[in-house]
């Protein structure tokens, strides 16, 4: 499982490299074309990447965000951040959560706890990392 978690976190960043560049080649476009462009660089640790502009922009884009939800996973039932995923796995299938999510899905039904959950998010992720 854990091998299986690394393989996805260097894949999400293989990806955000190649986003990077493709941007980079972009923005290399259009500085020839006199518009206006970052030209400042931001480190951001967590893709392990350097990226032009903000790093507040760059921390909206949509991969950086999958690679957060991934090493960062929230459980939206209860409320809670992990910060190792191992926990959030242990998390989802302890009694406190449970309860909650039963609870949950009585209100809202099914469909609302998975998305409240993240799971299909994630499900999808890992589906979209494998192909
Ligand atoms: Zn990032
Ligand atoms: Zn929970």
């Amino acid at each position: 499982m854990a091998d299986h978690h690394e393989q996805v976190v260097a894949l999400l960043r293989v990806h955000l490299k190649l986003h990077e560049s493709r941007r980079e080649l972009e923005l290399e476009k259009m500085r020839k074309n006199n518009k206006k462009v970052p030209t400042d660089k931001s480190f951001c640790t967590m893709c392990d990447l350097s990226v032009y502009g903000s790093l507040n922009f760059h921390r909206k884009s949509q991969l950086h965000q999958k690679l957060k939800s991934f090493l960062h996973p929230k459980c939206f039932i209860c409320r809670k951040e992990f910060t190792v995923r191992a926990d959030w796995d242990e998390h989802l299938l302890s009694v406190e959560h449970l309860k909650r999510k039963a609870e949950v899905l009585r209100q809202k039904g099914e469909e609302a706890a998975e998305n409240v959950e993240g799971v299909r998010r994630l499900r999808k992720e890992s589906q979209w990392c494998m192909s």
